[in-house]
């Protein structure tokens, strides 16, 4: 029996007249995240088969569709021509070792007829099938509020799909619907769900890491590297790129007010990562900060972030607590990574007493002190770039 994949969309339905496109985006979404393994993506009528995954191969592909964003749920189904016989032996066959080991030893069919021809109305077909899955397995019962075990039929154009069950996915809509942003990632815990989040609605991302040699090392540029790739199994291929950070901060210690250094360093961050996405095509910067984390995330110091940009800056996590942050962070697999020891820029020369509320006028004078423009062409210059994923 054939098995194949039914894919059931997340937030595409919405979408009137562009629903096309999405789902046109969400299949080649689809096929991506199954490199190598060759698989034929088929729309028909708000649902997307997968067929030709190996047998061997399903349950790994179920697992990265999973990942995929525009998913709301997946299913293993066979796939059998659209006559009752067939049907019902699938039913059976996919209900025995639910029968044979179930502890609560329920379960309820559920059927879906869009091909009006089939002789069968969805209520006979549940009448049917529960009455043959009884005389199959006189040790199950039916439970039509809270069943264990859910059997569904769905009666399509081409084919009848019968499958048990569901894995949620990842929701959200597909990567590339909603244009493309930068990432400013560290090798905290809070930059890559924010990266996480915002690829969530759609967005396509790049990613800019700034490092110092020789005070950041390079298993912190690794650690970076490795969490860029984890949060790429999310967000498709990212393009990284690793900025050249000591000429910068060195100038700013040696030359700018101590209590000022970090949002200093932030506003020039946000300056260079500005510029590469100016000439990359994203549209908007992307953070981890969230209100009054440190000193550099009060109001003030996000007004005075932002107002080194003109860019829009999406911080996805500016309302979240760490505790919940941490979670997230668990969740999408990208914690343990980020909590490795390995020293951020950000964290090398920390001021003792930094700006709590620091006025915008004053730091633009500040910044003024030095003529940063040719450090950050060179920083420009010099930064690698690498395509992760
Ligand atoms: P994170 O856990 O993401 O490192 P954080 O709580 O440590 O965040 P900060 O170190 O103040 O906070 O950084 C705030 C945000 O600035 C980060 O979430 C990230 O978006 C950006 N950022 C910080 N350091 C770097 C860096 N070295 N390269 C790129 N972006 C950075
Ligand atoms: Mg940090």
């Amino acid at each position: 029996m054939e098995k194949v994949i039914l894919v059931r969309y997340a937030e595409i339905h919405l979408k009137g007249l562009n629903r096309p496109f999405f789902e046109r985006l969400l299949a080649d979404r689809i096929k991506q995240a199954l490199n190598p393994v060759h698989a034929s993506v088929e729309r028909e009528q708000g649902r997307i088969f997968v067929y030709g995954v190996p047998e061997q191969e399903i349950a790994a592909s179920v697992d990265k569709l999973c990942r995929v964003f525009g998913i709301h749920s997946v299913s293993v189904a066979c796939c059998v021509a659209k006559e009752w016989d067939a049907i019902r032996d699938a039913a059976i066959a996919e209900t025995r070792s639910f029968a044979e080991s179930a502890q609560i030893p329920t379960f309820k069919c559920f059927a879906r007829r869009s091909d009006k021809r089939f002789p069968m109305t969805s209520e006979e077909i549940c009448r049917e099938l529960g009455h043959d899955i009884l005389e199959a397995y006189p040790n199950l019962s039916v439970d039509v509020h809270h069943p264990a075990l859910p059997v569904s039929v769905e009666i399509r154009q081409t084919n009848a799909f019968v499958y048990t069950g569901e894995v949620l996915g990842a929701g959200g809509m597909p990567v590339g619907s909603n244009g493309k942003a930068m990432l400013l990632i560290s090798g905290g815990i809070d930059s890559p769900v924010a990266g996480f989040m915002i690829a969530k609605r759609g967005v396509m991302l790049d990613a800019v890491h700034f490092y110092s040699y020789p005070y950041t090392s390079e298993r912190a540029r690794d650690k970076v590297i490795e969490l860029t790739k984890l949060v790429s199994r999310y967000a498709g291929r990212i393009n990284l790129y690793l900025v050249p950070f000591t000429e910068i901060q060195m100038t700013i210690y040696d030359k700018c007010p101590s209590t000022e250094t970090t949002v200093l360093m932030r506003r020039l961050m946000m300056k260079i990562a500005e510029r590469i996405a100016k000439d990359t095509g994203s549209q908007a910067l992307i953070t981890g900060e969230s209100i009054g984390q440190v000193a550099s995330q009060t109001i003030e110091s996000l007004c005075v972030t932002d107002d080194a940009v003109s860019m829009p800056v999406f911080r996805p996590l500016i309302g979240f607590d760490k505790e919940e942050i941490i979670e997230k962070a668990q969740k999408i697999g990208t914690f343990e990574t980020s909590i490795l020891p390995y020293e951020d820029c950000c964290t090398v020369f920390v001021p003792k007493h930094p700006v709590t509320k620091p006025k915008v006028d004053k730091l633009r004078e500040s910044e003024a002190l030095v003529d940063f423009e040719p450090m950050i062409q060179k920083a420009i210059s010099e930064t690698e770039r690498m395509n992760i994923g």
